[in-house]
């Protein structure tokens, strides 16, 4: 949990017991659960997907839902057609359930832009540098993704990275609340806001955004969240306790059981005025003459110019939905409960180390997890964990390159990470990551987890198997066992599938 949340304003629907079995019911329902491919063995198998922090699978019952609302299709900023008018009504309704998902009140928009948490970054780094143009400076995390540091660093100007706490038994915890306060009591002359992700992409950890906020707010600073990675899996509030409400809160559609859908900020409505927006087209518009125009002051209007991604915001509503009805306290318990699991069952392969503690009570993470094995390569293990055993994991620097290097040990003496090319496209070095969806259940650890054991324990057959690519990305592949995607699948194909069946 993030912070004290208060009640959600979407009110979960039945007992504890009956939201329970539709959690389980839940389950199955995404599509590519049961895709199958051939290994390099020649076995068929349905695969593994333990790729969620990339990107999760999306749920089939939204989409049921979505194609059903098509049927009224039209576009927007019309209502004297039924189905223009059903649209439009759709749309504002996408917008108020994302505002209910995060309990934001009438004071904040939601804006759909872009198709994650990237494009609603750097327009708010626009924003708000365009705000506080005297307030040069944003203090972020040594955790943050490259989305939560470089918009800053471009639009608004110095970054200052915090230090993270060090746990018991691991090697990075969440922010260091000490060395937030000292650099923000260092800086407060110049500090805009404080960007800070909920819970890190490469450890999973989960920091506590709305102590963040308040430290912020009593410098006269601003608290901006990226909720990529914690959006699915906790509950989420931009309220807090006094002064602890966080400004602005971004969100990728695609990390939330919803592939297709566009990218969320949730911000104070307040942060707009005045501003002109990065987009100028139709729908944004009271009045345009030829040598001038006038720009709605309505938000989300002002900011989202042109023909929105209707289909796209109505699957993200529609999930989000489903996801508070159920209730986001359910999906937080069940998911920590898989990650202690998996956390055990990783802990006891011998040679594997994991990044950050593998105890949820010393270091409390989301269902990422991070780690090397001490005898191969990341690229290696990720490569022989999709070609034998069908499991899909991620590897290399997640976009977090500093993060990562100071994880792998690559510092300099001074203890900052180096600009060695650790994670640089010539490097090797990097970590294989487990994440988990909805999905996941205990059956799927154990398959990651005997893979990595079997792969832990013969090293050399597997390395015999690889050659390096040496493209500087650190990945290998298979010296015999060759891939073709455009068997899985082809649009051409099934184009001509269908146009001959026609
Ligand atoms: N922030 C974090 C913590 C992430 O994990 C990611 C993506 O992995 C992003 C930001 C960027 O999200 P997107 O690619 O959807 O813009």
């Amino acid at each position: 949990m993030i912070g004290t949340a208060p009640a959600p304003q979407i009110e979960p629907l039945g007992s504890q017991a009956e939201r329970e079995e539709r959690l389980e019911a839940l389950r199955t329902a995404f599509t590519g659960l049961d895709t199958e491919y051939t290994l390099a063995d020649g076995s068929t198998v349905s695969r593994t997907y333990l790729d969620s922090a990339a990107s999760n699978l999306r749920l089939t019952v939204a989409d049921d839902i979505v194609r059903r609302a098509l049927r009224h299709y039209a576009n927007t900023h019309s209502e004297l057609h039924f189905g223009a008018h059903v649209t439009t009504h759709l749309y504002h309704r996408a917008h108020q359930i994302v505002n209910d998902f995060v309990d934001a009140s009438d004071a904040y928009t939601s804006v759909f832009l872009g198709s994650g948490v990237t494009g609603g970054l750097n327009r708010m780094a626009q924003v708000l540098a365009e705000r506080r143009p005297e307030r040069d400076l944003v203090i972020t995390t040594l955790m943050e993704h490259h989305a939560n540091d470089l918009p800053h660093r471009k639009h608004v100007g110095e970054v200052v990275h915090v230090p993270l706490e060090k746990d018991p038994d691991g090697d990075a915890g969440r922010v260091d609340m000490t060395a937030l306060r000292a650099a923000i009591q260092e800086h407060a002359d110049r500090l805009n806001y404080v960007a800070v992700t909920a819970a890190s992409n490469v450890t999973g950890v989960i920091n506590p955004v709305h102590e963040v906020a308040r430290l912020a707010h009593e410098a006269g600073a601003l608290c901006v969240v990226d909720a990529a990675q914690s959006a699915a899996h906790l509950p989420l509030s931009v309220q807090g306790g006094d002064d602890e409400a966080i400004d602005v809160l971004c969100m990728s559609g695609h990390k939330i059981y919803a592939p297709g859908s566009p990218g969320v900020v949730v911000a104070r409505k307040d942060l707009f005025e005045g501003l002109e927006p990065q987009a100028v087209g139709g729908g944004i518009v009271d009045r345009v003459e030829t040598d001038r125009y006038e720009i709605t002051d309505a938000l989300p209007e002002r900011e989202e110019a042109g023909t929105p991604n209707l289909p796209g915001a109505f699957r993200l509503a529609t999930t989000l939905y489903l996801l508070g009805r159920i209730g986001m306290d359910l999906v937080e318990d069940d998911e920590r409960e898989l990650t202690q699991y998996a956390l055990e069952r990783f802990e006891a392969i011998d040679g594997l180390k994991i990044y950050g503690s593998h105890r949820l009570e010393v270091a409390d993470r989301i269902g990422v997890i991070t780690f090397n094995l001490d005898a191969l390569p990341h690229g290696l293990v990720t490569a022989a964990l999709n070609d034998y055993f069908g499991v899909a994991v991620r590897n290399e620097c997640f976009c977090a390159q500093p993060f990562v290097r100071k994880l792998l040990g690559r510092t300099s003496t001074n203890g900052d990470a180096t600009s060695d090319a650790a994670c640089s496209p010539e490097a090797q070095p990097g970590m294989v990551r487990v994440s988990f969806g909805l999905y996941n259940t205990k059956a799927d650890v154990d398959t990651a987890a005997d893979a990595l054991a079997d792969i832990a324990a013969r090293p050399d057959w597997y390395r015999s198997r690889y050659r390096p690519l040496r493209d500087g990305s650190g990945d290998w592949v298979h010296r015999n066992f060759d891939f073709e995607p455009a068997r899985a699948f082809s649009l051409e194909k099934e184009v001509d599938a269908w146009l001959q069946s026609a």
